[in-house]
């Protein structure tokens, strides 16, 4: 009989010839100074992005002598694979793949199984999503799909293709992207949602003919608030349309009831599409508003982010992270990875979004946050 220790347990198997396993002991999510308990990792594979997106990269600053992370210090999927597996043996039970934009690093689909392969301590699946551009989705989503990966989000900020290519500025037509999300459900990922970022001056008009598009399609719009992340995006709260403006401009053509969140620290509110009586008719389908601006839901953030090169972050606001990598690199063990993981948490008290409209321009300027290219939305 194994000896038992303080982190190990024992799995026995029923039936004639019984096995028992040494597990880790399932360990408590760390909480937070805010209360809120590690759940979610957000791990950005790539800074590199084949668009230009102007809330997020515009060309002006990563143009073509814009210098990229060299390869070296971008983490192999073998490090993402082990900074994941510890920070579900640390309680996180979602792992959300993002960018830059997370197909054009080569093999991902290679890092997918990888993740698909990490259990929970007592078994519990993890959740694997990826947030893409779709840009090469059509190409990619048979390898994904065989690789594990189940659900997806999709960037669309446009169906009209001159306002599209307008905002992803490289002129990417956004029949590719529609092309690539109906690959992705051919593959039977499910669920599908399309986040579409709104900007005042360059798309308000685009909302209803999302709307129109994916409703009753079992695909899911969400309309992010224009948000101030990193220091090149030209921010204003004049470009923000509130996501409360958004919902009255749906409901000019288009009833909806508002629903209840599916999840713990969902960053989307949801309103279902009704029927004549004004009930939620699922076989519309739904909407969602994502307001960090003008409802921020930071009293609810379960989430960590980690950088292509290793760093974790707090906040997607945050100005410093941790350097996971280097620990790795220096032959530091699980074990201490992980207490160091944990240490950082539970001192954190992150809350821009609450604390933005608190801050002066000056004190919001001085601040020199991390790009959103570079950890991922
Ligand atoms: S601002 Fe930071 S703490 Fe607040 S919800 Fe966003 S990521 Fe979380």
């Amino acid at each position: 009989m194994a000896r038992m220790s303080e982190s190990m347990t024992t799995v026995e198997t029923a039936g004639d010839n019984p096995t028992i396993t040494l597990r880790p002991k399932p360990r408590s999510a760390p909480i937070d100074k805010l209360g809120r308990k590690l759940h979610d990792l957000r791990i950005s594979v790539t800074d590199r992005c084949n668009f230009r997106c102007k809330y997020c990269m515009p060309k002006e600053i990563f143009g073509a002598a814009y210098k990229f992370m060299p390869r070296e210090m971008v983490m192999s999927f073998e490090e993402i694979a082990r900074a994941a597996n510890i920070f579900v043996q640390l309680g996180v039970r979602k792992l959300r793949l993002t960018g830059g934009e997370p197909l054009v690093r080569k093999g991902v689909e290679e890092l997918v199984e990888r993740l698909t392969a990490i259990r929970a301590p007592n078994d519990e699946p993890v959740d694997i999503a990826m947030t893409t551009n779709g840009s090469i989705l059509d190409k990619k989503a048979k390898a994904l799909a065989k690789a594990g990966l189940k659900r997806i989000t999709v960037h669309l900020d446009a169906i009209d293709d001159t306002i599209f290519k307008f905002m992803n500025d490289v002129d990417w037509p956004v029949a590719k992207v529609l092309a690539g999300i109906e690959a992705a459900r051919a593959e039977g990922m499910h669920p599908i949602k399309v986040n579409t970022v709104i900007k005042r001056s360059n798309n308000v008009g685009e909302i209803l003919p999302v709307v129109r598009h994916f409703r009753g399609t079992g695909i899911t719009p969400r309309f992010i608030e224009f948000m101030d992340v990193g220091n090149t995006n030209g921010w204003s709260m004049e470009e923000v349309v509130p996501g409360d403006e958004v919902i009255s401009i749906i409901q000019k053509e288009f009833p909806l009831v508002r629903l209840d969140p599916t999840s713990a620290g969902e960053t989307a509110q949801r309103w279902g599409f009704a029927d004549s009586n004004g009930n939620w008719d699922p076989k519309l389908g739904e909407v969602g508003v994502i307001c960090s601006v003008t409802h921020p839901f930071c009293s609810q953030c379960n989430r960590a982010r980690l950088s292509s090169d290793g760093r974790v972050y707090l906040c997607l606001f945050a100005t410093t992270g941790y350097d996971v990598r280097m620990m790795m690199r220096q032959g530091a063990s699980d074990e201490e990875i992980k207490a160091k993981i944990e240490s950082f948490w539970s001192a954190r008290t992150d809350r821009y979004s609450e604390l933005r409209s608190s801050l002066t321009p000056e004190i919001r300027a001085r601040r020199h946050k991390i790009e959103m290219s570079y950890i991922g939305g």
